[in-house]
């Protein structure tokens, strides 16, 4: 049994039932799926309603902070009181493609943990190109044992550590298949077991051997297979183990349907 901690699945609407039916044929048993801004939350919401075994988080993306006004940010405070809401997130800093101001992209992330913190729900954390100022901002106000998860992890194996240090979790991406990738693998291969996830961030970034195609939760077999080989372990352990920490992180239980 897989769970992919991080899939948009509102972007794969119109072809759910044969995504859904791929992810269960491939073992993926639960998916969290992921807001980007209010709309995108409450389809999430909406989803994870319906769905056995997906579960929604609910945020405001770094490249939506400049949209992300004091009502919206209360609009999305009432959303995640939903049951079916297991984190806040995405959230973060993206330094790389810059959509939003990155002052404004700060104070945004900042209000959202804030009301993570508030509501004890873990957060989803997206950094891109602005691993200093994520980790800075963590250090003073995001700490504490199971307070989140770096999705897509990018870093380098000592960021992963430090990260890890302030009590979150590491989600590994399909990047992890890349040939370029040395970085994520030399992270995945060497972070605690105990912290790690598996994620495809679908519809985005597709693992080898399903790269340049559009993604979705089924193909995160493809990277715990990776992670399996790089660690020299079965890939039934990889499964079990991310599975017991999304569950761990993020709240669910075994009896949850799936
Ligand atoms: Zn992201
Ligand atoms: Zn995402």
């Amino acid at each position: 049994m897989l769970t992919d901690s991080h899939a948009h699945l509102d972007m794969l609407e119109e072809d759910l039932d044969g995504v859904l039916r791929r992810a269960r044929e491939a073992g993926v048993r639960r998916i969290i799926t992921i807001g980007v801004d209010l709309e995108s939350s409450s389809r999430a919401v909406r989803m994870a309603e319906r769905l056995g075994g997906v579960f929604a988080a609910v945020g405001f993306h770094p490249h939506d902070a400049a949209d992300a006004d004091k009502e919206q940010l209360a609009a999305l405070s009432e959303l995640a009181l939903h049951p079916r809401v297991v984190a806040w997130g995405e959230i973060g800093l993206d330094f790389y493609r810059r959509l939003s101001p990155p002052d404004r992209q700060e104070e945004v992330f900042r209000a959202q943990l804030e009301r993570a913190g508030d509501l004890g729900l873990p957060v989803v954390i997206h950094d891109r190109d602005a691993h200093d100022e994520v980790l800075s901002i963590l250090r003073r106000m995001g700490t504490g044992p199971g307070r989140g998860v770096i999705h897509c992890f990018s870093g380098d194996l000592d960021l992963a550590m430090a990260f890890i240090d302030l009590g979150y979790y590491i989600s590994i991406p399909g990047t992890v298949t890349f040939p370029n990738a040395a970085r994520v693998r030399e992270t995945a291969k060497n972070i605690p077991l105990e912290r790690l996830l598996v994620e495809t961030d679908a519809p985005f970034l597709a693992p080898v051997p399903m790269r340049g195609k559009r993604n979705e939760p089924a193909y995160v077999k493809w990277t715990a297979l990776e992670i399996a080989r790089l660690r020299g372990i079965p890939l039934d352990e990889v499964a079990r183990l991310s599975t017991e920490n999304a569950a761990r992180l993020f709240g669910l239980n075994s009896d949850d349907p799936s």
